[in-house]
């Protein structure tokens, strides 16, 4: 993904009811620009590029921003909860066992719910998020990947 200039991104914010404030434009800068980030990637990035801001601040306008549609929030078992600008169209995530990494596996059907359980139970689904697990082409390549860190 291009990353989004920061007057387009402010029109987003505005566009979604949202004030715009410095701390809002750059979280959504980075989240965009970002791959699944958790908060602590966002916090470290907005500060290498804008200056101080604190972890909770970015924990604070990330609720905003997912509260507002502007962004999904996933939470892989186990993980950090990870934040993308990709929503609406009930995409699902396959996750690395052994780095974490997080790609997005497209639905066919693009809305949500875009499948459905064999029994519901009586409820109506309006969403449905799958997660597939294993490990990613890289870390395949590596014979014992629970000791990447020592691996040189
Ligand atoms: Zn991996
Ligand atoms: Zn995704």
């Amino acid at each position: 993904m291009t990353a989004a200039s920061r007057v387009d991104l402010a029109d987003i914010l505005r566009e979604a009811g949202l004030r715009v404030t410095a701390p809002r434009v750059a979280v959504l800068f980075e989240v965009t620009a970002g791959n699944h980030v958790t908060a602590e990637q966002v916090a470290a990035a907005v500060r290498d590029r804008d200056g101080t801001i604190s972890t909770q601040a970015v924990y604070d306008v990330l609720g905003a921003l997912a509260r507002a549609g502007l962004v999904r929030k996933i939470e892989p078992a186990g993980s950090p909860a990870r934040f993308e600008t990709r929503v609406g169209d009930n995409h699902h995530h396959a996750v690395c066992r052994s780095c974490g990494t997080i790609v997005d596996v497209d639905c066919v059907v693009g809305e949500p719910p875009c499948m459905l359980p064999s029994d519901a139970s009586g409820f109506v689904i309006d969403e449905a998020e799958v997660t597939f697990w294993g490990l990613c082409p890289k870390c395949q390549t590596t014979s014992k990947p629970q000791e990447k860190e020592n691996a040189t």
